[in-house]
């Protein structure tokens, strides 16, 4: 049976008929710009084969009911009338939020059905959040023909998760999630979200690139992420600029003499998030011109940057990184909000094998957890499967 076959007849277990359609959207992996999506700045996702699949029906009768195979529980009963932003409803407030958004954006939701499981490890740094957000609003889209857009649908999944859920999140999550395609990574600007498909056959130029999930979430990343926000927006109007976007790379130095009153640690943030930007443009112009393998040392600096300016590494992102280089890795940084979560290893595609045995074998060393690693194939985004 396919994934959208059991996931429909488990929908017809628990709501007693078979479901109106079967929606899919994937997780994903950063390749590199990281903290910058919420300073107008440059990211570069690419869609992970993970999904969540949602199966899914209309309700006309003020109803909404959620379950999910993955949470206990059993069904969450809602009403979209009455749906209160923060209210705690657990890992239902990501479904419930979008149905939220849309009503609060004008857009008729009566009520729904929803029955979801996802193979996007939660917790993971790999967006298993948007990719419940994303398959929930494009089924929604569909069924209920609101007529949006994929980046129109991604800006009200991070409107859920910000304002219902109440986790401050950028846009790079659920944009990858709605708007990735086979093949490509997705170079956005997330100050007016234009984007480009970039192609990113790594198989055909004998590379692969590798998740490293560390399978850890240190604590410590729950306020940190506001932290480094707010930082950020202190950085900014320090500078008189509205966002670091506007800091041109060519003026860091001067920039950075201009916060020499400002806390070590906006000066810090700054400069990652202006060479941050730089290292996409970076990426951008090595994919343009094919020459993939240079790109390794730029993850490399990536990392460094998150480690030492922004602080928002740990000892078994650190260590992925340093294992799987000296292993001879092209290049290798942790992706998505760090604080534990996934790591990407570039590799010659002969090397794959070396290099995650030397993760395997040094995370065994140091008593850490065993980390699960898998290529990143890069897939489509959200789409109907059913
Ligand atoms: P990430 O997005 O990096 O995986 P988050 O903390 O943003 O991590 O989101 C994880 C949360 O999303 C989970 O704690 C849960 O509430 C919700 N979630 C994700 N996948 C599922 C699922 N399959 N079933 C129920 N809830 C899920
Ligand atoms: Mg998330």
């Amino acid at each position: 049976m396919s994934t959208a076959e059991s996931v429909g007849a488990r929908f017809e277990e628990l709501y007693g008929s078979a479901p109106d359609g079967v929606w899919a959207a994937p997780g994903r992996v950063n390749l590199i710009g990281e903290y910058t999506d919420f300073n107008e700045g440059f990211v570069m996702p690419l869609a992970l084969p993970h999904t969540a699949v949602a199966a899914v029906s209309r309700r006309s009768d003020g109803v909404l009911r959620v379950h999910s195979a993955d949470a206990r529980g059993g069904v969450v009963r809602l009403a979209p009338d009455e749906l209160v932003p923060l209210s705690d409803t657990g890992w239902a407030a990501y479904p419930a939020g979008v149905v939220w958004a849309l009503r609060e954006a004008g857009h008729t939701v009566p009520g729904a059905d929803i029955h979801l499981t996802s193979t996007v490890p939660t917790g993971a740094g790999l967006s298993s959040s948007a990719a419940l957000e994303v398959v929930t609003a494009l089924a929604l889209n569909d069924l209920y023909e609101l007529g949006l857009s994929a980046p129109e649908l991604a800006v009200l999944g991070q409107r859920a998760e910000n304002a219902f859920v109440g986790v401050p999140c950028g846009i790079m999550d659920q944009m990858a999630s709605a708007c990735c395609t086979d093949g490509h990574a997705l170079y956005l600007d997330t100050r007016d979200l234009s984007q480009r498909q970039v192609p990113f056959d790594l198989a055909a130029v004998g590379l692969q690139l590798l998740v490293v999930d560390t399978r850890v979430k240190h604590a410590l990343g729950d306020g940190a992420y506001a932290e480094r926000r707010a930082g950020c927006e202190s950085g900014a109007r320090a500078l008189g600029a509205r966002t670091l976007r506007e800091v041109e790379y060519a003026h860091l130095p001067e920039a950075l003499d201009r916060l020499a009153g400002e806390a070590p640690s906006v000066r810090r943030y700054v400069r990652h998030v202006v060479s941050d930007n730089h290292r996409v443009e970076q990426v951008i112009a090595l994919l343009d011109a094919g020459d993939v393998r240079a790109v390794g040392p730029i993850l490399i600096e990536g990392h460094a940057s998150l480690r030492d300016d922004l602080r928002v590494s740990c000892d078994e992102l650190d260590l992925v990184v340093t294992s799987a280089v000296a292993a001879g890795a092209l290049g290798a940084r942790m992706t998505g909000g760090g604080f534990g979560g996934s790591a990407i290893v570039l590799v010659e595609t002969a090397d794959a094998d070396t290099v995650t045995k030397a993760v395997e074998e040094a995370f065994a060393t140091a008593g850490h957890t065993a980390p699960r690693v898998f290529p990143a194939v890069p897939s489509r985004g959200a789409h109907r499967v059913a």
